[in-house]
C-alpha cells in the first residue's frame, strides 16, 4: 500500500506531518505537498508556466518532496508519474480548519483529494474544527489518529467508484470525540467583507475580510454533527448536476 499524502497549508504545516506520521503505520508514505500556503485555491490544473519539484524534509527528519504547484497539482505530478511507481491511496491533510458546506468547493484540502478521484484513485481529505483565536499550536494527535482508524476501515471496506470522503474532525480530546457521523454538506453562512485601502501611493486595493464562517445547524449535516462533538464523514462525488432541475428546465421554450 502506497500511500501519498499532501495538504494545502504547505509543506512545513505541522498538520501534514501528523498525517504522514499516521499514515506510515499503514503502509508506504509518499509526501508531496506545495511549498508555501494554497488555502481557498479550490480546483487547480497548473498550465501555464512549468512545475518544478524538489526535495525536502520534514520537521521529524523523514524525506518529503515540495512542488510550486498547488495541491491539486502535488496530486497531478505524482499520478502522472513523477515518482515512477504507483500510489495507491491519497490522504490531505490535516487542515487547520474544518471545510464544511460550501467549502468544499474553495478547499485546497478536498480539491487534491477530487484529483485523485478523477483517476479512480481512493482518497480522503482531513480537516481539523480548530476555532479561530487558538492560542499556541494546534494539538493534532486526537485528529491524526482518527484519521489513521477512518483511512483503516476504508482500506478494508474500499471507497464506492467516484465517491471521495470529506471527514470533519472537532477539536476535542480523544476521550471526548462521541463517534462518527455519516452527513450531507450542510449550509455555510459567509460574512465576507470587502476592505477597501490605499496603497502608499495613494492607489486603491482590496481585501476579502470579515469574519470567519458560520453554517446552519442542522443535526445530519456536517456543520451540525461537529457542533455536537462527532466526527463527520461526507461522501462526496464530481457530479454536480442538479438533477431535480433538470425536467423542469427541458419544459422552457428555448
Ligand atoms: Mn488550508
Amino acid at each position: 500500500m502506497h500511500i501519498l499524502v499532501t495538504n494545502d497549508d504547505g509543506v512545513t504545516a505541522p498538520g501534514l506531518l501528523a498525517l504522514a506520521t499516521e499514515m506510515r503505520k499503514l503502509g508506504k508514505v509518499t509526501v508531496l505537498a506545495p511549498d508555501r500556503n494554497w488555502s481557498a485555491s479550490g480546483h487547480v490544473k497548473t498550465l501555464e508556466r512549468p512545475l518544478r519539484v524538489k526535495e525536502t524534509f520534514l520537521a521529524d527528519g523523514s524525506p518529503a518532496f515540495t512542488s510550486d504547484g498547488a495541491p491539486s497539482d502535488c496530486v497531478a505530478l505524482c499520478l502522472l508519474g513523477y515518482l515512477g511507481e504507483k500510489i495507491d491511496f491519497v490522504v490531505s491533510g490535516i487542515n487547520p480548519y474544518a471545510n464544511l458546506g460550501h467549502d468544499v468547493t474553495y478547499s485546497g484540502t478536498v480539491t487534491a483529494a477530487m484529483e485523485a478521484t478523477i483517476d479512480n484513485i481512493p482518497a480522503l481529505a482531513f480537516s481539523l474544527d480548530s476555532k479561530e483565536g487558538q492560542v499556541g499550536p494546534l494539538d493534532y494527535a486526537p485528529a491524526a489518529s482518527v484519521a489513521r482508524r477512518i483511512t483503516e476501515r476504508v482500506l478494508a471496506e474500499g471507497l464506492p467508484k467516484g465517491v471521495l470522503l470529506n471527514v470533519n474532525i472537532p477539536y476535542l480530546p480523544a476521550d471526548e470525540i462521541k463517534g462518527v457521523k455519516i452527513t450531507r454538506q450542510g449550509l455555510r453562512v459567509y460574512r465576507d467583507r470587502l476592505d477597501r485601502r490605499l496603497d502608499p501611493r495613494g492607489k486603491p486595493y482590496f481585501w476579502i475580510g470579515g469574519d470567519s464562517p458560520t453554517g446552519v445547524d442542522e443535526p445530519d449535516t456536517d456543520f451540525g454533527v461537529m457542533l455536537a462533538g462527532y466526527v463527520s464523514i461526507t461522501p462526496l462525488q464530481l457530479d454536480l448536476t442538479a438533477y431535480q432541475s433538470m425536467d423542469g428546465l427541458r419544459k422552457w421554450a428555448w
